[in-house]
């Protein structure tokens, strides 16, 4: 059983920029993983997101990256511990995400189970938006 994983300095300054409750749900979210995980993107501005659209990476210019209610990470492969999009590796994240978000009483979604655009690094807030 693994033990212990702790956040990399860049996992850490994209928590930052994050929610406080979803910074929270994914701190919670690694302690109950059973695979380790980076975080890859947090909070975005508008020209970023707005380059991700360009770039067929990202479908709406309403994401919650802009408020700080969603992240992307990428499960590291326990053998090589480098960074893998495997479904099933990110199947064992995100239920540690979904497992946190009602421990922590803030409910989150998993991208990787959207039917119409598969986004298998993505967790989001399920609340209702908040004012920027
Ligand atoms: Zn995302």
């Amino acid at each position: 059983m693994p033990k212990g994983f702790h956040f990399s300095q860049r996992s850490v300054r994209h928590l930052l920029t994050l929610d406080p409750e979803l910074a929270a749900v994914a701190r919670l979210a690694l302690s109950l993983s059973r695979v380790d995980f980076t975080i890859i993107s947090a909070r975005r501005t508008r020209a970023e997101q707005r380059r991700l659209v360009a770039a067929g990476k990202s479908r709406t210019m309403r994401s919650r990256h802009l408020n700080g209610q969603a992240l992307d990470f990428v499960p590291l492969d326990p053998t090589t511990g480098k960074g893998r999009f495997d479904r099933a590796l990110a199947i064992e994240v995100a239920v540690a995400f979904l497992d946190a978000g009602i421990e922590r009483n803030c409910p989150v979604r998993w991208g990787g189970s959207w039917r119409e655009f598969e986004d298998i690094p993505h967790i989001e807030m399920r609340r209702p938006l908040k004012r920027q």
